[in-house]
């Protein structure tokens, strides 16, 4: 089951969320500079929630 694992902490891990306008940033690679939307820098990664972790 690791390709399954990988392919998940792939799609996780290039998705960014915009601190100040909440607004998602999705990166092929590595870390966006701004957010797309209002150019802040201020940027976190998207965490998944799920009931059964
Ligand atoms: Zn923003």
């Amino acid at each position: 089951m690791a390709e399954f694992k990988e392919s998940m902490a792939r799609r996780f891990n290039n998705v960014f969320v915009c601190q100040r306008c909440n607004a998602t940033n999705r990166s092929g690679s590595g870390k966006p500079s701004k957010c797309r939307k209002c150019g802040s820098q201020r940027l976190r990664l998207k965490k998944k929630k799920r009931k059964s972790a």
